[in-house]
Order: structure tokens, then C-alpha cells, then sequence
């Protein structure tokens, strides 16, 4: 060994860079100078990623969003009004420390529950939204959830103005059991009474939608659209290959896979995203279509 190894042999290694952030911290970006893409490697300026709605500016990775960044890239600047902001979770199953948890992620979070419901507009036009955010619990769907939901759809109903939906999610709750369940039905109820009366309901799927949340009003759309990469699922990989002793395809369950094979509608880059459902929004409007012509 030579003498000049005894005195760097126990010393941490140098970073590079003091404020990349580690690996895994993989979706999330931290409140750093310069965040790490999970999927490129690539190192790029925080501020610039933001900018481009937290999409990789050299491979197109789409970073998961808080809801709050959602209202901020999606809705009109100033129109986002709240609904149901105070509705919390009870325990109904008594489930050992399932409070201490939502407290938690309501500190961490700084949201009540999994999904932040409200209306505003996009680019003028007047919509009901619900964005699930999957730092609150993964996203989990609870009875607030759902009724938050469920309410966000009525309210929607009653002003006869379109229902987007931004799905993230674990899928349903189990500290909360087979009511964490029911919402699906709840929530695919309302759904259809909109529809009904003419409702335009939009839905978006971003990583990851799976479990009940995948099953119930993620894919009851008029429009069923996704993200780039995003992980949409009903039961994991592991369980189906087990169950059909059959190995699953490489890209499956993802919106690639699924728009393939009829799933979904289409899969629009979130940097385009205002442009798109603006569009839709346009069309649908009383006496669009006239008006798209004319144009
Ligand atoms: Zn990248």
C-alpha cells in the first residue's frame, strides 16, 4: 500500500456537484440548482425544467407533478377556485396509525387529501377539475377521495360546463377497505348522470394510474389520453404473469401499449397539453363546431 492511500482510504468520495440530487430521489425534483434526469441522466438547470412543465428538455421524460404545479401549468393564471378544500379522513376501520399517516402527508404535502378539486378555466373556457396528486398517500383512493371527486363531477353537471380529470394513483386505499372500493361505483355513477345530460368528461393519465383509480373514472372518458411513460395498470405485472404462467411484454402497461392495443385515445406531451384540450374545449362548446369552421 502506499503511504499517500493511508490518509484518503476512509475519506467520503468528492462530489461533483453538491446540489445534484441523489438517486433515489428519482421522480421528484428537489429544490436544487440542477436536477438529474432519471430516464436521460442528463443534468439541467431546475428553473428551465420547470419552465418546461417538468418535462426532461433533452429526452422528453415527463417528472411527476404535484397538484399544485398541475393548476399552475394547466389552469388559466388566477381562475382556480377550490372545492371541498377542508375535507379530511376519518379512521372507519380503526386502522392502526392510518391518522398519524394523512397527518403526515397533509404536512409534507401541504393538501388535505390525494386529489385537489376546483374550477377555472383553460385559455377562457370554464371547466370543473380534479388533479390527484400522488404525493398524498401515493395517490390512494379513500372515501374523500372519492367524493371529492364525486362532487367535482356534480358540480360540473349543475353548471353544465366540461369534467377534466388528472389521475396519479396507488389505487384504492386499504386502510380503508371495501369503502375505498365503493368509490369506484360512486364515482362511475356520477359519471354516467353527467354524461347523460350531455357532460364532456376528459380524462388524463398520468404515472402512475393503476389499482381501482385505473378501473373506475381514469377510463371512463369520453376522451381517455395519457402521458408519455406513464404506468397504467389494474393488477402488477408480477400477478398476471403468475396467474397466466405467461411472460408479459416488455412496454406493457404502459400508455405506448396502450394506445396500441385501443386503450386510450392518445398520448399528448404535456408541453402540449393546454393547446390540446384548449381544442377539444372548442369544439365542444355550444355551436363550436361552427365556430372551429369558420375559423
Ligand atoms: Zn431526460
Amino acid at each position: 500500500m502506499a503511504l499517500k492511500d493511508l490518509f484518503t482510504k476512509n475519506q467520503p468520495k468528492k462530489k461533483k456537484y453538491a446540489t445534484i440530487p441523489k438517486e433515489t430521489v428519482k421522480n421528484d425534483v428537489p429544490e436544487g440548482i440542477m436536477t438529474k434526469c432519471p430516464s436521460c441522466k442528463k443534468i439541467m438547470y431546475t428553473k428551465e425544467l420547470l419552465k418546461n412543465s417538468k418535462v426532461c428538455l433533452s429526452c422528453g421524460f415527463h417528472f411527476q407533478m404535484t397538484a399544485q404545479e398541475r393548476i399552475d401549468s394547466f389552469i388559466d393564471e388566477g381562475s382556480f377556485v377550490e372545492l371541498n378544500e377542508e375535507m379530511v379522513s376519518v379512521n372507519p376501520l380503526n386502522f392502526p396509525d392510518y391518522l398519524e399517516k394523512l397527518e403526515k402527508d397533509r404536512q409534507k404535502s401541504k393538501i388535505n387529501e390525494a386529489v385537489v378539486t376546483g374550477m377555472g378555466s383553460v385559455n377562457g373556457h370554464k371547466i370543473v377539475v380534479a388533479i390527484m396528486d400522488a404525493s398524498f398517500r401515493m395517490g390512494s383512493m379513500g372515501s374523500v377521495v372519492g367524493e371529492k371527486i364525486t362532487r367535482a363531477i356534480e358540480k360540473a353537471d349543475e353548471l353544465s360546463i366540461p369534467f377534466v380529470i388528472f389521475t396519479a394513483s396507488g389505487g384504492a386505499r386499504m386502510q380503508e377497505g371495501a369503502l375505498s372500493l365503493m368509490q369506484m361505483a360512486k364515482t362511475s355513477v356520477a359519471l354516467k348522470r353527467f354524461s347523460h345530460n350531455g357532460g364532456l368528461i376528459i380524462s388524463i393519465m398520468t404515472h402512475p394510474t393503476t389499482g381501482g383509480v385505473s378501473a373506475s373514472f381514469a377510463s371512463l372518458g369520453d376522451y381517455n389520453f395519457a402521458e408519455p411513460g406513464a404506468l397504467i395498470a389494474f393488477a402488477g405485472r408480477r400477478v398476471i404473469e403468475q396467474s397466466i404462467r405467461e411472460e408479459l411484454p416488455e412496454d406493457f402497461q404502459t400508455a405506448e401499449f396502450l394506445l396500441k392495443h385501443g386503450q386510450l385515445d392518445a398520448i399528448i406531451t404535456r408541453t402540449d397539453l393546454v393547446d390540446q384540450i384548449t381544442n377539444l374545449l372548442e369544439i365542444h362548446q355550444p355551436g363550436g363546431e361552427l365556430e372551429w369552421q369558420e375559423n
